[in-house]
């Protein structure tokens, strides 16, 4: 990533974690905010004017981008987590380094246009399908490393360990392609993978299922080394937990907690069905929580305990998961909605809280301890969502975090700037020209 010299931003209005601030003048240099001046009523001469509400960049800290191929086609008929699955391994099969390089490219473009600037990808499809290795081992995780940089967003590669399709159950023939074998041979593939200015190199353990008990710690230690992020799919379904259960005699939670996996710099995605103990474990551990309410909506997967585990101290982000839609804010939104429909109360959360959740607390759970605010030393990343939009108009200015949570979407967001880079400009994206464009070519070299 280069970054452009040094330049004033002047934003109309400012979320500066607690409140929103009328004519706040950013200076940026190198990527990053050097100072904040309040009290500026007017855009200072040269700079950059960003109308609406700024507020930090938003973190989109679980993708698959390749799902983002499965839109509407999974809405037909009915079924389960399950037949969901088998529509998405036939999409998997057909990916190789060109295609899903375009894919992501394509929804990283998407994704830049919602105000999302950093991407947390799990991703484990590694190799050519039946196994065989490409020449570069990590040909499919440089060609999402390169897609991100062409969409203009930073990328934690969460590499991830996937080695059986169940407790004791060798890969089956569509998830040849996601094994490396054992986690000794993960563990030498993902040790070249270099990190660059806006590419962090994180960890990830696809689920209990996918990794073997024993092998746990070897995953667990290569991050503990580098100090790297460490996400792992935990109790989504049922199912995974009755045979773990079965298996180990334990919960999910449990087994990840005896082999070392549960921590500060871990984050369980989805959290979902979970024992008053496993809360406990989780947030006694420091453990991170990524809710991905619209994916779990779409799946059919439950309400996880969210407050629960916030109060017993999982810091909450957010993620598109399965992108079958690609809206942080409805993410967030989703989160207090879904929670007033199971309680029948509200105010679980604040606009606020939610803000941090998709913001501050999702850049710490990929490894960007420097994004997610508007201060000096942060990172210059930024999201502006339109106030005068047929969604937003209305609302006074200083009511914008509750405006942008509930009301705004995607649609709103009028400029993402990644390290002081204009990636989206009044909602178009600098860089790709046309992404519906791009996602329609993408998903169509997949189709057939
Ligand atoms: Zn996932």
């Amino acid at each position: 990533m280069t970054h452009p010299p040094t330049r004033t931003y002047w934003l109309e209005h400012a979320w500066l974690d607690t409140h929103v601030e009328p004519g706040v003048a950013v200076e940026v240099a190198d990527g990053a905010i050097t100072a904040v001046r309040t009290d500026v009523p007017a855009p200072p001469p040269g700079a950059e004017i960003l109308r609406g509400l700024t507020m930090p960049g938003l973190a989109n800290a679980h993708s698959h981008a390749f799902h983002r191929a499965l839109r509407g086609t999974v809405q037909v008929g009915s079924g389960t987590f399950w037949t969901w699955r088998e529509v998405m391994y036939a999409v998997a099969d057909k990916l190789t380094p060109q295609t899903y390089h375009a894919l992501a490219r394509a929804v990283y473009a998407e994704m830049a246009l919602a105000g999302v600037t950093s991407v947390g990808e799990f991703h484990y499809v590694h190799h050519a399908p039946g196994g065989a290795r490409y020449a570069d081992p990590n040909a499919m995780g440089e060609a999402l490393i390169e897609a991100a940089a062409d969409a203009g967003i930073r990328i934690t590669l969460l590499d991830t360990a996937y080695l059986s399709s169940g407790f004791g159950q060798p890969p089956t023939a569509h998830q040849l392609r996601f094994s490396d074998g054992d986690a000794e041979a993960w563990a030498e593939r993902c040790s070249v993978l270099k990190e660059r200015d806006h590419v962090r190199i994180g960890a990830a353990i696809h689920s209990v299922r996918a990794v073997p008990a024993d092998q746990l710690e070897t995953v667990a230690r290569w991050a503990d080394e580098r100090r790297a992020p460490l996400h792992v799919h935990l109790s989504e379904q049922t199912a995974e937990n009755d045979a773990c259960r079965e298996a180990h005699g334990c919960t999910p939670t449990q087994l990840l907690a005896l082999h070392g996996v549960l921590g500060p710099r871990t984050t369980g995605v989805h959290n979902t069905h979970l024992t008053a103990e496993d809360v406990s474990l989780i947030g006694g551990s420091g453990t991170g929580t990524c809710m991905c309410p619209t994916t779990e909506r779409d799946l059919a997967d439950g309400i996880g305990p969210a407050v629960a585990l916030q109060n017993e101290g999982s810091p909450l982000c957010l993620g598109s998961d399965s992108h079958a839609v690609i809206d942080l804010l409805e993410e967030a939104r989703a989160m207090e909605l879904d929670e007033r429909l199971r309680t029948r109360t509200r105010g679980h959360w604040t606009a606020a809280t939610l803000l941090r959740a998709a913001s501050a607390d999702g850049h710490a759970a990929l490894g960007w301890q420097q994004a997610g605010a508007i201060e000096a030393g942060a990172l210059a990343d930024l999201t502006t969502i339109a106030l005068d939009s047929v969604r937003t108009a209305g609302p006074l200015p200083r009511l914008g975090a509750e405006t942008a949570v509930f009301a705004a979407s995607a649609a709103d967001v009028r400029h993402t700037v990644v390290g002081g880079r204009h990636v989206v400009r009044d909602g178009a994206h600098t860089l790709v020209p046309d992404v519906p464009q791009a996602l329609a070519q993408a998903v169509d070299a997949l189709r057939g």
